[in-house]
């Protein structure tokens, strides 16, 4: 437990007498490692400060949004000319056809989309709409992948249920959690054994490309491309749930890197700059299914907000320079490996897993492939790790199953002293268990 001075407790009493947990979203309850939640006050690039002006250099970046940092320039100053026109229209604008023509333009599987304003009402209406459109009912999934929390998808569901140990969530009808299927991640075994179990019943496979909700958990070669073979052979739509790894890994999908044209794409995140936005689109043909040229429903009263349309356009330009993910991809390169480098000397029974600028400290000694080999992962010293550097000032996310978030903001002086500070624990630690 963290020392608390007074404005955080405060905040914090006040917090847990009004909101549930003191926190608007499980995540950011600090339960599984111990102490209270942070409550922040500002942000600017790479650094946060809570409510006690200690500073943080944070691997969050609000859970993967913010890929340029907090409170980017363009991004902000595109904001306030937007709000100062109206916040909210509920009708069409140009803003929305113009990030829809950038999205497009960069994941080519998208034909058409449709946005919406978070990532759970994006992967929901998806799987309604691969419902709709294949008249079956059943939904594929992987264990440890995290699809935001719409009914379907509440089942072994990674994440924040992981890290509160929540197997399956009260308040899903057993009827509809029933539809759902779960299958370890990287095992296209398993996968095509539930086709065959049941026939022209299974509507869509959804797949995080690269698992980000279990920590991360790169694809094996050929995991894609046989989720791609199965599903086309069956009938059934493949839909990439992208909302992390969507113009993360590079200017456009996970599906861009590995070169697999997915049926439906989920986005969220990234592509709204720091403000909610999300999105589902793909192939016309399915795209057309949906109200108002089809019958499948889905509307928002603020979907495709111009506050957030603005912001999502103003990041994505600065997305597209180029040398951008190249320069973003290195960086976080030659830190994951600083890191693996300090585990190996310290003799850490720990490792590394990353893809880009996504990487997860695992605290097992075996490879971690799957949700079960996560899962085996040592939570108690992980609660050990995070508290221990948080006190040097390193916000991460306070789970073993999330990921560390590196931006174009951290420095490498960030870098560098997030090392250091990973270092000591790792040197202290050392020396406390050979006391
Ligand atoms: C965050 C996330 C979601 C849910 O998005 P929200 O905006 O939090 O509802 C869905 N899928 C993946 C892969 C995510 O990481």
């Amino acid at each position: 437990m963290q020392n608390k001075s007074s404005r955080t407790i405060e905040i914090l009493e006040r917090a847990f007498k009004s909101l549930v947990g003191g926190v608007n979203s499980p995540v950011r309850a600090f339960q599984s490692v111990g102490g209270a939640p942070l409550i922040a006050e500002r942000a600017s690039g790479a650094h946060l400060w809570d409510a006690d002006g200690r500073e943080y250099i944070d691997f969050i970046g609000s859970w993967g949004a913010l890929i340029l940092g907090h409170a980017n320039p363009a991004v902000v100053a595109a904001i306030q000319e937007q709000a100062a026109r109206g916040t909210s229209y509920g009708m069409t604008t140009e803003l929305e056809v113009e990030l829809a023509e950038r999205i497009k333009r960069a994941i080519p599987s998208i034909e058409k989309i449709r946005f919406v304003s978070s990532g759970t009402e994006a992967t929901m209406s998806a799987a309604r709409l691969a419902r709709g459109f294949t008249k079956r009912d059943f939904i594929l999934k992987f264990e440890g992948c995290y699809h935001g929390h719409a009914d379907s998808f509440l089942s072994e569901a990674g994440s924040g249920l992981a890290t509160l140990g929540i197997a399956s969530s009260p308040g899903v009808p057993e009827a509809l959690a029933a539809l759902t299927l779960n299958t370890p991640y990287n095992d296209l075994g398993t996968v095509e054994k539930l086709f065959a179990a049941h026939p022209d019943k299974i509507a869509a496979v959804i797949v995080e490309p690269v698992a980000a909700n279990m920590g991360v958990v790169p694809p094996e070669p050929g995991f894609l491309e046989g989720l791609r073979e199965i599903t086309r052979r069956a009938g059934a739509l493949l839909i990439f749930d992208e909302v992390i790894t969507g113009f993360r890994l590079c200017y456009g999908g996970a599906q861009s890197l590995y070169k697999i044209e997915p049926d439906l794409t989920t986005l969220g995140k990234i592509i709204g700059g720091g403000l909610p936005v999300a999105a589902y689109g793909g192939r016309v043909e399915i795209m057309n299914h949906v109200a108002p040229l089809g019958a499948v429903y889905q509307a928002g009263t603020l979907s495709g907000n111009p506050l957030a349309m603005r912001a999502g356009i103003e990041a994505l330009k600065q997305l597209e320079e180029p040398g951008f993910y190249g320069a973003l991809n290195k960086k976080a390169g030659r830190f994951v490996e600083a890191l693996r480098g300090a585990i190996r000397e310290a003799g850490l029974a720990a490792r590394v897993n990353s893809c880009g600028s996504l990487a997860t400290l695992f605290f097992s000694e075996a490879p971690v492939r799957n949700y079960a080999d996560a899962k085996k992962s040592d939570t108690r010293r992980f609660a050990a790790f995070f508290g221990a550097v948080l006190e040097r000032g390193i916000l991460v996310a306070p789970s073993q199953f999330e990921a560390l978030f590196i931006s174009a903001a951290h420095t490498e002086a960030d870098l560098e002293a997030t090392l250091s500070a990973v270092s000591r624990w790792l040197y202290e630690s050392r020396r406390g268990s050979a006391d």
